[in-house]
């Protein structure tokens, strides 16, 4: 008996130890895994780098007339208020000013200006090879309102304080329209308002233009933003998140304060928006463009993250759980929902008809109109709630980021000659850009703002 048990115990530590060695091979592969994969993702992004071209430069005079043409053209505010309400003297006044400041652009025989809907600029260079196809660079001239308070100078001065202009649209996105214009003799380029890039796609569409790569604003040189990399690195918008504007409608007998029915309009559109917000849209990381970003900055982490990051095959879903806790990068990982107006009632003692509720979603690539709109349907449950959509569209197609297109590599190359080398990784712009217009001109839409941002410009 006693023998026995002792053979059972034998066979049963050999077994163990067989167990153990593989379970410690098994190991062993993984972490082998883990750095082959590291380092072959960390070395992609060295072997770009060295590919960098040589930097632009500019003289004393030439940054001198950049600013003051900028500071110019901040200080005339074209303001747009709506898709219909915009300072049209403005923008009247811009067109003025930019033939003033840029007279070659205009008189030049090899470049062709033509004005779309009246205030949007399409100006066209011809190169050299005219079996060539021709790119395309975008920038918006007008701006968001902006009131004075909060603002260390007024938002329209162009105020220059410690090596910094101020002002309404320097940054979004006056900038890339002076130094479009001054670049404007290596390239082919439209500088338009938002109703404006629409009418171009039409006309460019008509001529049967094909584009080889769109530029517009969108990502750009993040300095100390991405938590855990310290390097500034550039990031180009392969991607922007689609759109649901939708109302939330509840109608309901109207009644008088003293004596109440058990739910009212007001209680039950509360209850189905609160249970939008309680019930966030899936967690779809790994599964759009921020994953190849993380991948590819992954070199740029110190240990353990550079590891993880290059390793999401593995670690995607803690990383994704990390991601989720600010909403900066909880809008890369998912579709939001922002609950943006909310009215109903107008009297105290009066129950109100009806109560209604506006929701703004951004969609995460991965998804779609249709299926964000079912998500809503389920999540809310309820028949009395009537949805309807005001406006929608899905996710822009990814772009191409791949070593062998050229617009893409042509734009990382410049990044970096600008930008002392920086790494520059794919990434999804969580806001919209006029290029969105473009999808039937190119499949090859960068959105990149030529700017170094720090997390204090943020707010900006
Ligand atoms: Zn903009």
């Amino acid at each position: 008996m006693i023998i026995q048990q002792l053979r059972m115990s034998r066979h049963f530590w050999r077994g163990t130890l067989v167990i153990l060695g593989l379970f410690l091979c098994g190991v062993g592969l993984l972490v082998a895994a883990l750095l082959i994969r590291t380092y072959f993702i960390t070395k992609q992004q060295v072997i770009w780098q060295e590919q960098g071209a040589q930097a632009v430069k500019l003289d004393d005079r030439e940054i001198k007339q950049l600013r003051q043409a900028l500071i110019g053209a901040v200080r005339i505010p074209t303001v747009s208020f709506s898709e219909e309400e915009q300072n049209f003297t403005a923008l009247a006044e811009f067109e003025d000013y930019i033939r003033k400041v840029f007279p070659l652009v205009f008189s030049s025989n090899f470049i062709q200006h033509e004005i779309v809907t009246q205030y949007s600029h399409l100006f066209t260079v011809r190169g050299l090879d005219q079996s060539l196809m021709p790119y395309m660079i975008l920038a918006h001239l007008d701006v968001v309102p902006a009131q004075d308070e909060g603002w260390k100078f007024p938002p329209f001065s162009g105020e220059e304080h410690a090596g910094y202009i101020y002002g309404r649209g320097t940054l979004d996105d006056k900038c890339c329209v002076i130094v479009s214009l001054k670049n404007f003799f290596s390239c082919f380029y439209q500088v338009s308002g938002h109703n404006g890039a629409m009418k171009i796609v039409e006309k460019l569409q008509l001529h049967g233009v094909k584009l080889l790569f769109v530029v517009d604003e969108g990502l750009a040189v993040l300095d100390g933003i991405i938590q855990g990399v310290k390097r500034p690195v550039a990031l180009v918008g392969t991607s922007e998140k689609g759109s649901i504007t939708l109302n939330l409608t509840v109608n309901q007998p109207p009644g008088h304060s003293s004596m109440p029915p058990p739910e009212t309009s007001i209680g039950i559109l509360a209850a189905a928006v609160s249970r939008l917000e309680n019930n966030p849209m899936p967690n779809m990381f790994g599964k759009g463009p921020e994953a190849s970003m993380f991948e590819q900055l992954s070199g740029e982490f110190s240990f353990p993250l550079n590891i993880m990051m290059a390793n999401l095959w593995l670690f995607s879903p803690v990383i994704s759980r990390e991601l989720e806790k600010t909403a900066s990068s909880n809008a890369l990982v998912r579709t939001t929902t922002a609950l943006t107006i909310f009215n109903s009632g107008i009297k105290s003692n009066v129950i109100p008809h009806s109560a209604r509720a506006t929701l703004n979603f951004r969609l995460h690539p991965a998804q779609t109109v249709d299926e964000v709109l079912d998500i809503v349907r389920n999540t809310i449950n309820d028949e009395r709630v009537k949805l309807s959509v005001i406006n929608s569209f899905d996710p822009l197609p990814i772009s191409p980021y791949d070593e062998s297109n050229f617009g893409y590599q042509i734009l990382k190359r410049t990044i970096q000659s600008v930008f002392s080398g920086v790494p520059v990784v794919p990434g999804l712009c969580i806001g919209n850009t006029d290029s969105r217009h473009f999808v039937n001109l190119t499949d090859s839409i960068y959105r990149f703002s030529p700017f170094q941002l720090k997390p204090e410009d943020l707010g900006r």
